[in-house]
């Protein structure tokens, strides 16, 4: 895939299955022209992910996806090329983290009621990842009682399962505020993910737009092809960037790796906007 590149992956410092040099092991054997880290919550694995793609001679974003919400819908905001030791936003991430921890004991606190599952087993799988309910997924299918995450997801992880907590998130116009105050660029994720009882809404949109939303991930292998028109207008009407990517977690995921991808056109667009352009 020449002069493509995959703008939104998850390595182990979050929540997929591959560390960052795999994944850019992985885009190199794709011949993708480079690709995106983008981590919930975390910037752990750039200097990974930045080292193996300059020996590979691959050229690398450094992003991060964002745990948001928008009049109480779950709403992930992609962000490239921030400066990591920005303050304001560096303390919201800070929370973020912090609250899933506390909101993953508490789900695996419900959850030991009815499963054989400690909080052992979801912790150790590594204190510099940002945690979340695939790890919880990982340990009950582990424990044998899933034969993988979705079905551990369909089944107890949901966010209407009786074991289900939520958890801190900022206010999508806030990140996208700090976002660029940061010096980085605003995407937002998977706005019709048919995962979600509907897409976001293109009033919601415009309002992001006005808070300084660059982008709009309109190109992802879960977005809804019935529920994407009203997007792609409003996306036009507020002059928002499409982009495409898998949104790879290794094989936490079906998503595989450059099955959806964006033009290097893009990319350079987000680099002449980015405080931390590779
Ligand atoms: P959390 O951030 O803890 O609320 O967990 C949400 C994460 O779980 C997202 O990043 C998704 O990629 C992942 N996820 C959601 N549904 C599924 C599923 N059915 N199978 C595997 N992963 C999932
Ligand atoms: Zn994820
Ligand atoms: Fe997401
Ligand atoms: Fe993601």
């Amino acid at each position: 895939m020449p002069g493509r590149y995959d703008l939104h992956t998850h390595s182990v410092y979050s929540d997929g299955t591959t560390s960052p040099a795999e994944i850019a092991a992985e885009a190199a054997a794709l011949g993708l022209a480079g690709f995106a880290l983008t981590d919930h919550d975390t910037v752990g694995g750039w200097d990974e992910a930045r080292a193996v793609a300059a020996e590979l001679g691959l050229d690398f974003l450094p992003g991060m996806e964002i745990t948001t919400r928008h009049d109480w819908r779950s709403t992930h905001l992609l962000a490239y090329g921030f400066e990591p030791s920005a303050a304001p936003l560096g303390i919201e991430l800070t929370r973020v983290r912090d609250s899933r921890l506390g909101r993953a004991r508490e789900m695996v606190d419900r959850l030991s009621a009815d499963f054989d599952i400690d909080w052992h087993a979801v912790i150790e799988q590594g204190a510099d990842r940002t945690i979340g309910r695939p790890h919880i997924a990982d340990a009950l299918v582990s424990a044998g009682y899933f034969a993988d995450r979705g079905a551990a997801f369909a089944d107890v992880l949901h966010p209407r399962s009786r074991y289900y907590v939520p958890t801190y998130a900022i206010e999508t116009v806030d990140a996208i505020r700090l976002v660029r105050e940061a010096g980085g660029v605003p995407v937002l994720a998977h706005p019709a993910a048919g995962r979600q009882s509907r897409a976001v809404d293109p009033h919601a949109v415009a309002e992001f737009a006005r808070a300084g939303l660059w982008g709009i991930e309109l190109d992802h292998p879960e977005n809804r092809a019935d529920w994407l028109p009203p997007l792609a207008e409003a996306a036009a009407r507020h002059g928002l960037v499409v982009t495409g990517a898998s949104d790879y977690h290794g094989a936490g995921k079906p998503n595989r790796l450059g099955e959806r991808s964006s033009r290097a056109e893009t990319v350079e667009a987000i680099r002449a906007l980015a405080a931390v352009p590779r």
